[in-house]
């Protein structure tokens, strides 16, 4: 191989790994620029569905992630107001519906796997503390930019792929204009992971657990075996006019403990305690861009965040990045030497179908937010329609 059939990935976060290992398996050589100095233990948990667990099997990575996952039993739907019970929609038979696991895991546990297998991967060299900074590209190919350690480096490859995440450098200098710059939604997740064995037993059954409310929404399922708890509160911030505006999301944003306690105060007791005992919680503001058609322009294409952030109310941001990355390596295979035809193909592949899950995790969050006489039809719809057909409303996604 020649360093101009190098693939260039900028972004070593679930995007930018798996489309190492899958453009490997398809004999593609690659150069994954990472910005941050190592793949240090940082978010919370990923709940990840047949569609992405299928695709991480095919890669020979599964296993080394179930070791450390759970696989939730079923999702339980519930309102926030009282406890009440909505449904319980099945999940722990996926592997027998839809091909493939539904998993939890913790995203430490799931970037550390895919590290482990690029390192022991000949193709793939992974630069970390290398940021990219620019790049150009002619009929032969690209030239990136990054700094690495102080000083300015270049890159030679066959094209670049930016898998640098919602606020996508890659993505600015491709698509450009003030309308594509990332925009605050209005919705913040706090995020919180709890020694289990500090809560009561309901909250460490093997399931998923989804609360509904004015305006926010509770998620909450064990981690690493049972041994933590993982919680997600989603709250808008047009809400009795209570904000706390949107800092810049980092990992490490520690939130006001006492806002969010506030902000549940109307919710059940059972969802207050679990609120409350949380006594680190992190805020991510969650910012978004418009879909667009076409995530390529010559030999540099956008994968995952980058080419379709989105809401997490359908828990697919991280499945939909790992979507990309077997696409994207299935168009290259097809299209070995000519790397602008790949990603042409890559980006027709699969921008209708990100589009539409972007659109429908928008319509889920709404969905879950409603108050009033909509939440109560909402509520009557959940329960007469029985866990089979909620099921069933996921296969366009998950078997995919
Ligand atoms: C609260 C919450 C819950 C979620 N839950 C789920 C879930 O249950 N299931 C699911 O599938 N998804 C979920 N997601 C979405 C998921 O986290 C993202 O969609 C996923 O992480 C996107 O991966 P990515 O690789 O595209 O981008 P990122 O994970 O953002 O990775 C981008 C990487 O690029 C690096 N980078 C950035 N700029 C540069 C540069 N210039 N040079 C070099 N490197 C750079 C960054 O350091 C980072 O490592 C959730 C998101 C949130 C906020």
């Amino acid at each position: 191989m020649t360093s101009q059939q190098v693939f260039v990935i900028a972004g070593g976060g679930v995007g930018g790994l798996t489309t190492a290992l899958a453009l490997a398996k398809a004999g593609q050589p690659s150069l994954l620029l990472e910005r941050a100095s190592a793949f240090r233990e940082v978010g919370a948990g990923l709940q990840l569905s047949p569609n992405a667990s299928r695709i991480l099997r095919a890669l020979g990575v599964l296993d080394a992630v179930m070791t450390r996952a759970v696989v939730p039993d079923h999702v339980r739907l519930r309102r926030g107001s009282d406890g009440a019970d909505l449904t319980k929609i099945p999940l722990g038979d996926a592997e027998k519906r839809w091909g493939a696991p539904y998993i939890a895991v913790h995203r430490a546990d799931l970037l550390a796997a895919l590290v482990e297998q690029a390192r022991r991967e000949p193709l793939i060299e992974i630069s970390n503390d290398s940021t990219l900074t620019g790049y150009i590209q002619d009929e032969k190919g690209v030239a990136a930019t990054y700094r690495f350690d102080g000083e300015f480096r270049r890159a030679s490859g066959a094209a670049l792929i930016g898998a640098d995440g919602v606020r996508s450098m890659v993505r600015g200098r491709l698509i450009g204009g003030d309308a594509d710059k990332p925009a605050y939604t209005g919705h913040t997740a706090w995020r919180a992971v709890l020694p289990a064995a500090s809560l009561p037993e309901p909250f460490r059954r093997s399931a998923s657990n989804l609360w509904f409310g004015e305006r926010a929404h509770l998620v909450h399922y064990p981690l690493r075996g049972g041994a933590f708890v993982n919680v997600v509160a989603l709250v808008e911030d047009a809400w009795r006019g209570e904000s706390e505006g949107a800092d810049p999301d980092f990992w490490d944003n520690v939130g006001d403990r006492k806002f969010l306690i506030n902000r549940f105060k109307t919710w059940c007791k059972e969802a207050q305690n679990l609120i409350a005992a949380g006594d680190a919680w992190m805020r991510w503001p969650l910012f978004d861009r418009p879909p667009i058609d076409s995530w390529s322009r010559g030999r540099v294409a956008l994968l995952g965040d980058a080419a379709h952030p989105m809401l997490p109310y359908l828990a697919q941001g991280a499945a939909q990045a790992i979507e990309d990355s077997a696409a994207l390596a299935a168009s290259v295979a097809a299209s070995p030497d000519d790397p602008t035809a790949a990603l042409q193909a890559y980006s027709a592949s699969r921008a209708a179908r990100a589009r539409r899950i972007q659109e429908a995790s928008r319509a889920q969050g709404e969905i879950y937010h409603l108050s009033g006489a909509k939440a109560f039809a909402r509520d009557v719809v959940l329960r007469l329609a029985g866990p089979g057909r909620l099921r069933a409303r996921q296969n366009w996604i998950y078997a995919a």
